[in-house]
């Protein structure tokens, strides 16, 4: 059984996270979509809704898991037995990262994790996580990035965001 871990942050999962799910999927025997718990980088939704946005979004596809996993991927893929690691390539821009994880990925696991990317679909090479937060964060619209139950999500993060700050001005 070929078996794929698509390890990322999904803060939150993007219309462009989907495709490169969806075309995992038809791919591999089993995909598991995997958010990692780096609390490095200070996430909006909290690991739990992060998980419960990509089950709902991939509860169509049932060759697709959603799980979560910090510390190390080999570490991660070797308790799983995922010998694949999917990622997806948007732009240049991205290659350096992702080409470096990846080497390293396969160094530490002594070839044991390998890593295929997908190239992202031209009408979601521009979408990121991040510029869906800045668009959301200003009430801007997000209907073609991301599903309308994570635009709710993240208007109700930013209005809370909001009201605190306000409330915290006025004290
Ligand atoms: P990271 O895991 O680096 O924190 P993300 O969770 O945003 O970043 O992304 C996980 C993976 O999905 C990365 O390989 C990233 O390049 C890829 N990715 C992010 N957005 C898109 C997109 N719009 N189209 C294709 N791939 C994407």
């Amino acid at each position: 059984m070929r078996k794929a871990v698509y390890p990322g942050s999904f803060d939150p999962m993007t219309f462009g996270h989907l495709d490169i799910i969806k075309r995992a999927a038809q791919n591999f025997d089993e995909v598991t979509v995997s958010v990692l718990n780096n609390k490095i980088k200070n996430p909006l939704f909290s690991v739990e809704e992060r998980v419960k946005i990509l089950e709902k979004a991939t509860k169509d596809l049932p060759n697709v898991k959603v799980d979560s996993f910090s510390g190390l991927l080999i570490d991660y893929a070797a308790e799983h037995g995922f010998h694949v690691s999917v990622r997806g390539l948007r732009a240049i821009t991205d290659f350096e990262y992702e080409l470096q994880i990846a080497q390293t990925n396969s160094k530490l696991s002594h070839g044991n994790l390998d890593t295929v990317f997908f190239t992202a679909g031209l009408e979601y090479s521009y979408l990121s996580s991040s510029g869906v937060k800045e668009i959301a964060c200003f009430g801007g619209d997000v209907s073609e990035c991301v599903p309308d139950f994570v635009a709710d999500m993240l208007y109700e993060k930013y209005n809370q965001k909001h009201k605190g700050e306000t409330d915290e001005q006025q004290n």
